[in-house]
């Protein structure tokens, strides 16, 4: 705050104005909007977005002109402003005002500056999570930046007509300005506009943004896009979460994979090594000990080392699909219940995740995993061979202690929703074995890896795009046995006979031909896949040998490797 406390209005009498700034001023950064892949467009949360975007430009340009003066015609050389999403993407205006307006540059000057410093990295394709922020809001709170914006929106139609001539349909659809009963601003078309380079973050969502979100766009300025596909650190999701089997790389390979992270495909050569595929094996086991410890204290559910270690967790979302998962421990739980238990491999399920708070239908499917967990782990008949928790509050200290211990990494997102993740490279790393999708870094993982040593399932981007067209889920369900039977428990309240109706929605969604995830349609070949991996699980030698493979296969997904492709092909390329 300006001011921090006044005591003029103290010595009145009034201790809550005396410290009015000061608390106003706090709230900007009070609370960060918890919301993932679905927007709230609340003023409070532009706010936000705006003090931090125009604190770090005055930061930055104050810097630039303590070494170059008020001369910004090195600037664009010298700095690049890589938006991480488009929350910052208000930098694009204010960078402009700040230049036009305090340090008096023409248009023409302050916006060549601008494209040539701004590069744009889109974070998912689900339209419900890209910015549009409402412009009478704007104007009461930021009428220069709305000037701003609408003078940038005006000179790139003109690029837009001349590139369509006569195509009124493509202003409409490509302005920065949405128009409709109130006027909006569309942020990601406003960080296109105004970037060089516009990155998605793997393969397939690169190729997805320019071939549906943003064609348009690709269309006019093809040479913009390109891929960066997401990595982690090695230092944090291996070395440091991961003490023994870091130790255990160590020994045999030295010490350079910490910064190269390439040399793990060494490991490759040890997978016939007895006495390291027992060590490899033991330290699992010990790292599947400190989980059980954190579920008991976390979950207080008891899980046994002994058994599979089947873990999802991640941001509860309807395209992350937790309800698949659900669905198959329903399956598991039914088989059981029916004595059908020849070959199962006793599996301790682990779910956990945050749900944004407004965001019901998470919410519900919380409540659904605790309810499912709680008939589970109560039948004395059930727990040799499945158990299940939910775990709340994960975070990235809960995550540390998760990928060492995990045998099973659920990756299982409709294919086309996931934009990379990232959880499922630091399982890989930990030498986690994969079910999953065709979707996001999953398909660079399995080229990776090899399909040997990587159970896929499911639709891939394309089908889903055509089963979606004809989609009857109810014609699923009646068609598969497995799928019926699942249907049939939940129907008939087993897993909330004391709250009735309370998963009515869950139910519901399931058998909507609308059911954007389709989660039906995938159940079968997921199901089919489970059954592979208990095979595989059956003989330890064969699983521990592609546990290995897996860690050896993860260099590519160092971030060092991600940061460098950032460095050398966004910010050295202009
Ligand atoms: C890695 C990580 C994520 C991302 O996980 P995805 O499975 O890629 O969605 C989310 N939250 C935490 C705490 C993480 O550590």
């Amino acid at each position: 705050a300006n001011d921090e406390f006044d005591l003029a209005e103290f010595n009145e009498g009034d201790y809550a104005e005396a410290v009015a700034t000061k608390n106003l001023a706090e709230q900007i950064t009070m609370v960060l909007y918890p919301n993932d892949s679905s927007v709230n467009g609340k003023e409070l949360r532009l706010r936000q977005q705006y003090f931090l975007s125009s604190a770090s430009l005055q930061d930055l340009l104050a810097r630039y002109v303590s070494q170059f003066g008020e001369d910004f015609s090195q600037f664009s050389e010298h700095n690049v402003l890589q938006l991480n999403d488009t929350h910052p993407s208000i930098a694009v205006p204010e960078l402009m005002r700040l230049l036009l307006d305090k340090y008096s540059l023409s248009w023409d000057a302050a916006w060549a500056i601008t494209s040539q410093s701004m590069a744009y990295t889109n974070h998912t394709l689900l339209p419900e999570a890209l910015e549009r922020w409402s412009v009478p809001m704007m104007k009461n709170m930021l009428p220069r930046i709305v000037e701003i914006i609408f003078e940038i929106n005006a000179r790139y139609l003109e690029h837009v007509a001349h590139h369509w001539p006569g195509d009124i349909q493509k202003l409409a659809s490509m302005s920065i300005v949405e128009e409709g009963p109130e006027q909006h601003i569309r942020m990601a078309y406003l960080a296109i506009v105004a970037s060089f380079s516009v990155n998605g973050v793997a393969g397939l969502h690169t190729q997805l943004l320019k071939q549906g979100l943003f064609n348009d766009f690709y269309q006019l300025w093809p040479d913009k896009f390109n891929n960066k596909t997401n990595g982690v650190t090695p230092r944090r999701w291996l070395a440091y979460c991961n003490p023994k089997l870091s130790a255990l790389i160590c020994r045999r390979l030295g010490d350079e994979w910490i910064n190269d992270l390439s040399r793990l495909t060494a490991l490759n050569a040890f997978s016939s090594d007895k006495q390291f595929v027992k060590e490899w094996a033991q330290i699992k086991f010990e790292n599947k000990q400190a989980l059980s410890t954190f579920v008991k204290q976390q979950c207080d559910v008891e899980f046994d080392p002994l058994m599979m270690f089947d873990v999802q967790v991640k941001r509860i979302h309807e395209y992350k699909r937790q309800l698949l998962n659900i669905l198959h421990v329903i399956h598991l739980y039914r088989r059981i219940l029916s004595g059908d238990t020849q070959n199962m491999v006793p599996r301790c399920v682990l779910i956990g995740g945050k749900a944004a708070p407004g965001y019901a239908m998470a919410k519900q499917i919380i409540k659904l995993a605790n309810n499912v967990a709680h008939m589970v782990n109560s039948d004395p008949l059930v727990t040799p061979f499945l158990r299940m928790a939910f775990l709340p509050n994960y975070n990235v200290s809960a995550m540390e202690k998760i990928c060492p211990g995990t045998d099973l990494s659920e990756q299982i997102s409709t294919a086309g929703k996931e934009a990379s993740g990232t959880g499922n490279m630091k399982f890989m790393m930990n030498g986690a074995l994969t079910i999953g999708t065709l979707d996001g870094a999953n398909i660079e993982m399995l080229e990776e890896v090899g399909d040997d040593n990587f159970f896929l399932f499911g639709l891939d981007a394309n089908q889903v795009a055509q089963a979606r067209i004809n989609y009857q889920p109810q014609h699923i369900v009646e068609h598969s046995t497995a799928l019926n039977g699942v249907m049939s428990m939940l129907k008939s309240g087993h897993f909330n006979l004391v709250e009735p109706g309370i998963f009515n929605d869950i139910i519901a969604s399931i058998i909507d031909p609308n059911d954007q995830w389709m989660t039906a349609a995938d159940f079968d070949s997921y199901c089919l896949a489970q059954e592979q991996v208990a095979k595989t699980y059956l003989d330890q030698d064969s699983w521990q040998k592609i546990s290995i493979r897996n860690t050896a296969a993860s260099g590519r997904f160092s971030s060092d490797n991600t940061i460098a492709g950032y460095r050398d092909e966004i910010w050295m390329k202009k």
